[in-house]
């Protein structure tokens, strides 16, 4: 099944120069073709999307909302999120900006250039938050919960390297 909201009439848009078009959507994952273990097929991806013709080409702005899953990979917690796709494209007839993308025909189709930013923008090896402090590697406890009673590994602090290398230094 394939989403027809995400087709766009662009020469009717290109005749007119300055005219605006949004689109406000739903459509699942499977839909939008994201099909690896980070997406659920049946999930929803909302598009908030608006066309602005120029003389030149067609100016597509705005957000898409893209569920995804995945594993913490330092608690090893399962993580259900959401990543917001910026969009800020451009597509012309005839491409001469070399970011621009190609109409090909009158129908501009929106899905794979979505399909790009919800790959790009959702992590393959996320991290539940910034400072996860992951599991204790001698006896499994997450850190972020409790802390263990296992001896620290043998690495000291940051502070302790500068010391060193100005050591070193000072030495010279
Ligand atoms: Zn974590
Ligand atoms: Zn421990």
């Amino acid at each position: 099944m394939t989403s027809k909201a995400l087709m766009v009439n662009a020469a009717e848009l290109l005749r007119r120069p300055g005219t605006e078009r949004t689109i406000a959507t739903t459509l699942t994952t499977a839909e939008l073709g994201l099909s690896d273990q980070r997406f659920r097929p049946d999930d929803t991806v909302t598009a908030n999307i608006r066309l602005e013709s120029l003389s030149d080409g067609i100016v597509v702005l705005g957000s898409v909302d893209v569920p995804w899953q995945g594993t913490c990979r330092r608690c090893l917690r399962e993580l259900s999120e959401h990543a917001v796709c910026e969009v800020d494209e451009l597509y012309q007839s005839v491409v001469t900006n070399p970011n621009a993308f190609e109409i090909a025909g009158d129908q501009l189709d929106l899905i794979p250039m979505v399909r790009e930013l919800a790959l790009l923008d959702t992590p393959t090896a996320p991290l539940c938050r910034p400072d996860c402090a992951g599991l204790c590697s001698v006896c499994g406890t997450d850190l972020n919960e409790l802390q263990c009673s296992c001896e620290a590994p043998a690495h000291g602090s940051p502070w302790d390297v500068l010391d060193q290398l100005k050591g070193r230094l000072d030495a010279n």
